[in-house]
C-alpha cells in the first residue's frame, strides 16, 4: 500500500475504517539515515501498517529564522520513506494539526523534571512543543507503536513521560543514533553546515566516542579538562553534562549507566550528541521462588538480548551433589572452609546450545536435577560458608556484566545494581504443574503431584525463612505473577522492561 494523506478528516476517515495496527514514525521530513533506519526497522518487525509523518512543527522553534531555514525537501522524503517501507505517509498543514478556535486542541507542557536540564535549558518551550505534536498525532493516528530515534535521548524520555502520563496504550520502540562513517550522527540540520562547521562537529562526536572508551578503563570523568580540551578545539560548548540517563541528575557513584550530553554552535547551528558510559555491561536479576519458570524465561532472554546465562540454582545444587557424594558433614563450618577451597564450578555449552553443570570435572548437569537434591539444597544453601562462597564465584562471573541471573537473592545480594531485576512468581498449584512436567520430559522418576506440591512449598518456606540472603523480592524488582501467561509472552513482556531500561545503544555494544 502505498498512500499520501495531508487532510486530517481524510485520516481520521482512513483510520476508522482500518482494521490493522499502526506502527508510527514521526518525523519533520529532510529523511536522512536515521529515518531511513526507523522506517526499515518498524517495516521488519512486524505485519502492521506503517504511518511515517512528515511535519515541521511550528511549536518547537523558538526562533522564526531557524525555522525558515529547517530543510524542507517533501517530494524525496517522499521517495525515501516508500522505498524503506512507508505504507502511508501523512503531509498535513500547520492548519490541520492546529486549526484555529479548535477547542480539543491540548496545548500541553513537557515533564518539569526532564525538561529542566540539557537542551530544556536554553530551548524554552521547546520540549512543550514536541508534547502538544506528538499528542496531537498520536490521538489522530492511534498506532500500537512509535518508533523513536535515541539521537534525541531526552525528547524520547519527555515523550515516554507523556505516554505514561496520559495513559496512551502505545509501546515506544527506541532506535540507536545512527552514525555517518565519521561518527558524526545524522541529523537534518547537517545539511546546514559549511564544511568547516562539519570539521568541528566531527571533532566534537569524535571526543564524546573517545571519553567513551577512556571511561571504560578509568571508570571516571573529569568533565571540567574535557571541556577545557574541546574549547581548545575552538568547538563553542553550549553545555557539556554528565548525569543520570533517566533522571537526568547527577551522577552518583553507584550509578553504572550514565550519559555524557552535549551541545555546540557551529556558526549559528545548534547540534546535539551524546554517548552513554558504562562501568560494565547490563545486568538482568531474574529472582523467585521454585518452579516459577525463572530457568525456561532466563534462557530464552540470554538468547534473545545476547547475554550471558548464569543458573545460580545449580551452583548450589552442585555443591550439593559433591556434599551427598563425599559424604561430609556439612554441620562442621571449619572443614567446609577448606572443602569449599578446593571447588571449582564450571559451565560449559553442550551440543544442544544447552549449558553443561561440572563440579571438579564431574558433569553433573542431569544428577543436581533429582528429587534427591532438591530435597536437600535447601539445607546447603542455608549455610554461610557456601552462600559466601558462591556469592563470590557469582561475583566474579558477572564482574563485567553482560548476563542475566536467575536465583533467589540476585537482586537482593549478588548484584544490588542489576539494571533490572525481576521477581517471578506463580500459584503453588502452577508451579508444582510445571516442575511435574518438566521431570515428567526427563522421565528420569515419577512423583505424584501432591506429594510435589508438598516439596515446593517445604523448599519455599526454607528457603524465604532462612538467616542469610533469603529469598526476598528487592525493593526494586518487578513482580511478574504468571499464570495464565504464556512463556512467550512473560519473555516479551521482561524484555519490553529491559528496553524501557538500558538505551538501546548500550544493548548493542
Ligand atoms: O533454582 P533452583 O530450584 O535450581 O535452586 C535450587 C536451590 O538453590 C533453591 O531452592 C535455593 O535453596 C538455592 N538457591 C539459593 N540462592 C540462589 C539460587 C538458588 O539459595 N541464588
Amino acid at each position: 500500500m502505498n498512500k499520501i494523506i495531508r487532510k486530517t478528516e481524510d485520516l481520521e476517515q482512513w483510520r476508522l475504517s482500518l482494521k490493522s495496527d499502526i506502527n508510527f514514525i514521526p518525523t519533520m521530513g529532510n529523511l536522512h539515515d536515521g529515518h531511513q533506519k526507523l522506517i526499515s526497522i518498524a517495516k521488519s518487525s512486524n505485519y502492521n501498517i506503517n504511518l511515517v509523518s512528515i511535519f515541521v512543527n511550528p511549536l518547537q522553534f523558538e526562533h522564526k529564522e531557524d525555522l525558515k531555514s529547517y530543510p524542507k525537501t517533501v517530494d524525496k522524503d517522499i521517495e525515501i520513506a516508500f522505498s524503506n517501507g512507508a505504507d502511508v505517509i501523512f503531509i498535513p498543514n500547520t492548519i490541520d494539526i492546529y486549526p484555529k478556535n479548535n477547542k480539543s486542541i491540548s496545548y500541553l507542557k513537557a515533564s518539569k523534571e526532564l525538561s529542566s536540564a540539557l537542551c530544556g535549558l536554553t530551548r524554552v518551550g521547546h520540549f512543550d512543543g514536541v508534547c502538544t505534536v506528538v499528542y496531537r498525532l498520536l490521538k489522530l493516528i492511534q498506532p500500537k507503536n512509535l518508533y523513536l530515534g535515541e539521537k534525541d535521548w531526552q525528547q524520547l524520555l519527555i515523550i515516554k513521560n507523556l505516554v505514561e502520563e496520559k495513559k496512551l496504550n502505545i509501546n515506544i520502540i527506541s532506535v540507536p543514533t545512527q552514525r555517518d562513517s565519521d561518527g558524526v550522527p545524522f541529523s537534518s540540520r547537517n545539511k546546514l553546515l559549511s564544511k568547516n562547521e562539519r570539521e568541528i562537529l566531527k571533532l566534537f562526536s569524535n571526543e564524546l566516542s573517545h571519553a567513551k572508551k577512556i571511561f571504560k578503563k578509568d571508570k571516571k570523568i573529569d568533565l571540567k579538562k574535557l571541556t577545557k580540551k574541546l574549547e581548545s578545539k575552538n568547538i563553542s560548548i553550549e553545555y557539556l553534562e554528565h548525569l543520570h540517563p533517566y533522571s537526568f541528575k547527577k551522577v552518583q557513584a553507584e550509578d553504572n549507566i550514565s550519559i555524557l550530553a552535549g551541545a555546540i554552535k557551529c556558526g549559528k547551528i545548534r547540534l546535539i550528541d551524546h554517548v552513554f558510559l558504562m562501568k560494565r555491561n547490563p545486568i538482568i536479576a531474574i529472582d523467585g521462588p521454585a518452579g516459577s519458570g525463572k530457568s525456561t524465561i532466563t534462557k530464552l532472554i540470554a538468547k534473545e538480548l545476547n547475554l550471558l546465562y548464569l543458573d545460580t540454582g545449580a551452583m548450589y545444587r552442585a555443591i550439593s551433589w559433591l556434599f551427598k557424594k563425599e559424604k561430609i558433614d556439612y554441620d562442621k563450618e571449619t572443614e567446609l572452609k577448606t572443602i569449599l577451597n578446593d571447588i571449582s564450578i564450571v559451565f560449559k555449552p553442550n551440543s544442544l546450545s544447552q549449558q553443561d553443570v561440572f563440579i571438579n570435572n564431574f558433569c553433573v548437569t542431569e544428577a543436581i536435577r533429582s528429587q534427591e537434591i532438591s530435597s536437600i539444597v535447601s539445607k546447603i544453601s542455608s549455610i554461610k560458608k557456601v552462600r559466601e562462597f558462591l556469592v563470590n564465584e557469582q561475583r566474579k562471573i558477572g564482574q563485567s556484566g553482560g548476563l542475566v541471573a536467575e536465583g533467589r537473592d540476585i537482586g537482593t545480594t549478588v548484584f544490588p545494581d542489576a539494571e533490572l531485576k525481576i521477581f517471578l512468581t506463580a500459584s503453588i498449584d502452577e508451579r508444582a504443574k510445571r516442575r511435574k512436567s518438566e521431570l515428567e520430559i526427563r522421565g528420569t522418576e515419577e512423583i505424584d503431584f501432591n506429594q510435589l506440591r508438598d516439596f515446593i512449598r517445604k523448599r519455599d518456606f526454607e528457603d524465604s525463612t532462612r538467616k542469610i540472603s533469603p529469598l526476598k523480592k528487592a525493593k526494586d524488582a518487578i513482580e511478574l505473577f504468571t499464570d495464565g501467561y504464556s512463556i512467550n509472552e512473560v519473555v516479551e513482556k521482561i524484555i519490553n522492561i529491559y528496553n524501557l531500561n538500558v538505551p538501546k545503544e548500550i544493548q548493542l555494544e
